[in-house]
């Protein structure tokens, strides 16, 4: 599926502009209603129509916002709670009332007995800043428990954590995508946006058109690689050595910046001695990528007027995440290539509201406006807006998979309240984490869907979708945008905002958590400002007028900050800071046992854990099952055939699916897709090995077996 034009919309009141549920690029779209007024249509209620103005994706979406309404019919989702009377037993269909009693009673007795740290709120990238914000006002203000955070750790934690040590302040691109054609040269490490983002390519070409030049680093030739003048496929886990390593050939070959490095960076003289060990022929050891490469890059981007490097998980979900980004952002600050118009480094967010949804209070260090839970000016503020003694809050907690694998265990968290999230698929060690999930007294999962998740859960709470409630995310750029309410939900659903209000009363707590979604945010406003990610002058009714609004911004007066860090850097002293980093092996390398790479990631027709996605025709059609993708040198030595099944083994477990031979991948390293359950389900194998820093796990990379199913079996 490519890029395609939904339909012209036809000018009806009737028609609702809104944006997609699905990725980071939030793209627009506009929903008319199926069928006359009044009418219950066995398929979706609504279809989308073609929003050229919303300037992001003009019009073009991909087949999965295209085909995102048939989630909305009815029998295509929960339209009732659902519990489970005894551990073991099946669910049964509940009222609300009882549903919410059995959650607030459960949650209560767990905290009572065990303190307010057992009870874990576990969220998701996917849910609008509004719930993202009351999801983390609930955990420390109702339950007060240190234990939270979300899935999108899983996801852009370790760019994050890379910018905010750079330059003080994380937002995932600095800059507007429209100002992408308008750079000199392009280098997009461990991103696969025709697959991911497809609408975000003609950003690429139009580069291309212009002049730019496009690198892309990635150790598979991607539907992106193709796009580019030139691709480097190094081993996975060779980003870090890449960076250093086009450092080094920067200031050998004289281009650096010393002007830019002198008046707005600190920090040079570590980060130069430390590209210096990093000479070509070690990089190609280490990297695999050849030394005339490294050379041809390094000066490609050294010698453009202006550049940007983007990454993306490819670079990030590893256990050296966090100094891999700073390697990059190293390569742009030596070369002047931050902090000036078509120039810097920025993060490819993925989930919908990846970014929105770290900013407002779900992470287990945060709290609203991007605020340090640990700062005391910070607690006072977000305390006085909340109504409680700021030493009533709770302090930090730790991590998604810290949190998910204590899950039942001595010390860790008893009872879960999970939403937006599926973390039996998308775990790392996603065995062993289903198993924790197992060993809970009480899980309660909001969704939409019955997920593999919602299947452990001793109650399930059905939510509202996207085009079923108004809420604003933040899209990849920090745009904040408006998502507008289409249609209503079946009778059986509620928010997530209503289910927060219900148990906080049950809790004990009437008051301050409103069901409305544009009260909640002008809450998150005051919460927000004076914080990092300050949104005090955004409205719902700007963002409508004004096609979003960037954050910071301060003032219903202010115009919004599409572009940062032009004048100065967020630090203390207004400087970048280079890291301090270093070539290091990842936690698990491929030995004698395990003697292959596997890398995993995604595919153009599924989304994430395919909770939602698997659940469109049209998708699983497009895309139907696991598989692995094996170079023919490997499938000749193992002696496998194209589709023929092939069992891949880690140290974690082991996963079955057919085998997809291509001269696209590295001959040391396989593939798999990771948004199924079942047999095929990649995160059976992947490595929890925690970043220091970010704690992000490391997905990209793992070592495993592969072997003929029907030999190992040894028929
Ligand atoms: Fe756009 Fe992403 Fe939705 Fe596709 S999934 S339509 S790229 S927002």
């Amino acid at each position: 599926m490519t890029p395609t034009a939904a339909p012209v919309a036809p000018t009806t009141p009737a028609a609702t502009d809104t944006h997609c549920p699905y990725c980071s690029l939030q793209c627009g779209m506009r929903l008319a209603p199926v069928g006359p007024a009044g009418s219950a249509p066995a398929g979706p209620p609504v279809e989308v129509l073609e929003r050229p103005d919303f300037p992001v994706n003009r019009g073009a979406l991909c087949g999965k916002g295209r085909t995102a309404p048939a989630l909305l019919a009815r029998g295509a989702r929960l339209t009732g709670p659902l519990l489970r009377d005894r551990p073991g037993g099946p669910l049964r269909s509940a009222s609300w009332p009882e549903a919410l009693d059995r959650v607030a009673a459960g949650l209560a007795r767990v905290r009572d007995e065990h303190g307010p740290d057992a009870v874990g709120v576990f969220g998701g990238g996917g849910l609008t800043n509004e719930k993202a914000y009351l999801l983390g006002k609930f955990a420390r203000v109702v339950l007060g428990t240190a234990n939270i955070d979300y899935n999108g750790r899983f996801c852009m934690s370790s760019a994050a954590a890379a910018h905010r040590r750079a330059f003080g302040l994380d937002r995932g691109l600095p800059f507007p995508l429209a100002d992408l054609p308008h750079t000199g040269c392009l280098v997009l490490v461990g991103g696969n946006p025709a697959e991911t983002m497809p609408p975000a390519v003609r950003y690429l070409r139009e580069l291309r058109e212009n002049g730019g030049t496009l690198i892309v680093v990635d150790p598979r030739r991607t539907r992106t690689a193709e796009l580019a003048d030139l691709h480097l496929q190094p081993r996975p886990g060779g980003d870090l050595a890449l960076a250093l390593g086009l450092l080094h050939l920067v200031i050998a070959d004289g281009l650096l910046d010393q002007d830019f490095i002198a008046e707005r960076t600190s920090g040079f003289a570590a980060a130069r001695e430390s590209a210096m060990a990093h000479w070509p022929d070690r990089v190609e050891r280490i990297t695999g990528v050849p030394v005339h490469q490294l050379r041809m890059a390094a000066r490609m981007f050294g010698e453009a007027a202006t550049g940007m490097v983007l990454t993306a998980r490819g670079a990030e979900q590893h256990s050296k995440g966090t100094d891999t980004v700073g390697a990059w952002i190293n390569l742009c600050l030596a070369t002047g290539k931050s902090g000036r118009p078509y120039s810097g480094y920025g993060c490819l967010t993925g989930q919908g509201n990846g970014q929105g949804g770290r900013e407002h209070g779900q992470k287990a260090d945060q709290l609203p406006g991007y605020r340090s839970i640990e700062d005391p000016a910070a607690r006072a503020h977000v305390a006085a807006v909340w109504g409680v003694p700021a030493a009533s809050l709770p302090g930090p907690g730790v991590s998604a998979y810290e949190l998910l694998d204590g899950l039942g265990r001595p010390g860790g968290v008893k009872a879960l309240l999970l939403a937006g999230s599926n973390p039996a698929v998308s775990a790392p060690n996603a065995g062993q984490i289903t198993e924790r999930l197992r060993a809970l007294d009480l899980l309660v999962v909001a969704d939409l869907v019955l997920s593999e998740t919602a299947r452990l859960a001793d109650v399930v709470l059905p939510v509202t979708q996207w085009a079923e409630e108004d809420g604003t995310t933040t899209n990849l750029e920090g745009r904040v945008i408006l998502r507008r309410r289409a249609l209503d939900p079946p009778d059986g659903v509620r928010g997530e905002l209503w289910l927060l209000r219900e148990l906080a009363a049950r809790l004990g707590v009437p008051d301050g958590f409103p069901a409305e979604a544009e009260q909640a945010f002008e809450e998150l406003r005051r919460a927000s400002a004076g914080g990092d990610a300050d949104y005090a002058g955004i409205s719902y009714a700007r963002i409508a007028a004004e096609d979003g609004v960037f954050w910071p911004c301060p003032a219903e007066g202010h115009p919004g900050t599409p572009r940062l860090f032009l004048d100065r850097y967020a630090t203390p002293d207004g400087r970048a800071r280079f890291a301090e980093v270093t070539h290091r092996p990842a936690a698990e390398e491929p030995d004698e046992d395990y003697p292959l790479y596997l890398t995993t990631g995604r595919v153009l027709a599924q989304y994430q854990s395919g909770a939602q996605t698997r659940r469109v025709a049209e998708l699983n059609a497009a895309a139907p099952g696991p598989y692995v993708e094996l170079h023919p040198r490997l499938a000749q030595r193992l002696g496998v055939a194209d589709g023929e099944p092939l069992a891949v083994t880690s140290r974690r477990g082991r996963a079955v699916a057919p085998a997809r031979i291509t001269e696209a991948i590295r001959p040391d390293t396989v593939f798999m897709p990771f948004h199924w359950a079942g047999a095929g389900r990649a995160n059976s194998l992947t490595n929890p090995a925690l970043d220091p820093v970010s704690r992000m796990p490391e997905f990209k990379l793992c070592a495993v077996r592969v072997e003929r199913v029907h030999r190992e079996a040894g028929t």
